[in-house]
């Protein structure tokens, strides 16, 4: 099981998080523009589309980059150090 790392792709601002399996999470990674593929299909259809690399989310690299949080974290995280705080003070004063 993976444990602690934090630098790793479902944190970094690059990941766009596209599905999960038993082993977890799975996304692309859209640090930098898709790459060209070609598929052949019936005679004479070639069919092209552009691909991010896909990732895992305990993959990481050199680039990663935090993601910045989000208002919603930020207020969850403000709330629960307040909350601390409170409890913090109302036991000093008892
Ligand atoms: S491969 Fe690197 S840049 Fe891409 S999502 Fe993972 S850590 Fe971020």
């Amino acid at each position: 099981m993976y444990m602690g790392k934090t630098n790793v792709c479902e944190n970094c601002k690059f990941w766009n998080e596209t599905g999960g399996t038993d082993e977890g999470l799975v996304g692309e990674c859209r640090r930098n523009s898709p790459s060209p593929k070609t598929l052949e299909g019936s005679p004479d259809t070639i069919i092209r589309f552009a691909v991010w690399p896909a990732v895992g989310q305990t993959q990481w690299c050199g680039d990663y980059e935090e993601r910045p949080m989000e208002t919603k974290e930020i207020l969850e995280r403000m709330a629960v150090i307040e909350k601390l705080e409170s409890a913090r003070k109302a036991k000093r004063a008892s």
